[in-house]
């Protein structure tokens, strides 16, 4: 059976107190450890997470571009490569709310790969592009892949998260086909770009307890990044243990 990853994105939530009580439920509620389970806790509590974690990998929501020093209020990956195996790199809510651009994106991955760690790279449209049809949609995806990615990549330590940005946090998640239409796509670019590997490709935007066995049901599809349904350690325990 091939890997399925199931990733909690848990974005600027949770204290450091209520971060023990979440991950002390999850621990106590998870019972299939089946699939590759991921959190991605706010930084402030990574540490405490990499000590309590038993049977799950811990990531980071982001990591700057550069390797250390005159970077205020940033955390590198030479910072955490002892501690978290994984990164988010290229979150729409980074693209758009700190402006990151294609090519800090691209860096922020060298760096990882530097660092030994695996990225999880987001790409998706935004309502706009989708409203155009999919040869828009094509271009865009494609942009963002060829511009961060090369043939020298470091293909076995690389994962994609198809995030499309209409799907995030609004409740109205792509619908399987949907999904999985453009993640063909980028199992076929990744392909080209590569020169024949192929990575895993994840869908994120949305998933919920009704709806995560859809996506997991499609071939192409190869995990979850799931950000609304994992604050409540309950409803992810179920998903995961559903899964
Ligand atoms: C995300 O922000 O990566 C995400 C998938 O969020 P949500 O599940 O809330 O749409």
């Amino acid at each position: 059976m091939k890997d399925f990853y199931i990733i909690a994105n848990l974005k600027m939530n949770k204290s450091i107190v209520e971060s023990k009580i979440y991950l002390n439920l999850l621990k106590e509620n998870i019972q299939n450890f089946n699939n590759k389970i991921v959190i991605c806790p706010s930084s402030i509590s990574l540490f405490y997470f990499a000590n309590e974690i038993q049977g799950m990998k811990l990531g980071i929501q982001d990591i700057d571009h550069r390797e250390q020093g005159q970077g205020t209020g940033s955390i590198s990956a030479s910072q955490v490569k002892d501690i978290c195996e994984f990164a988010i790199v290229g979150h729409s809510e980074r693209r758009q709310t700190f402006f990151e651009n294609n090519k800090t994106i691209s860096e922020k991955l060298q760096m990882l790969w530097k660092n030994n760690m695996t990225p999880i790279f987001c790409i998706g449209e935004n309502q706009e592009v989708r409203n155009k049809g999919f040869k828009a949609i094509e271009k865009h995806i494609n942009k963002q892949l060829r511009d961060s990615l090369f043939e020298d990549s470091k293909w076995e330590n690389l994962l994609v998260a198809y995030e499309p940005i209409w799907a995030i946090g609004t409740g109205l998640s792509a619908s399987p086909e949907q999904a999985s239409e453009v993640i063909s796509l980028i199992h076929e670019t990744v392909k080209e770009i590569s020169g024949g590997i192929d990575v895993p490709i994840l869908y994120g935007g949305s998933v919920n307890e009704e709806n995560h066995l859809d996506f997991q049901n499609e071939e192409k599809i190869n995990g979850l990044l799931i950000g609304s349904a994992c604050l409540d350690p309950i409803t992810f325990s179920k998903i995961i243990n559903n899964s």
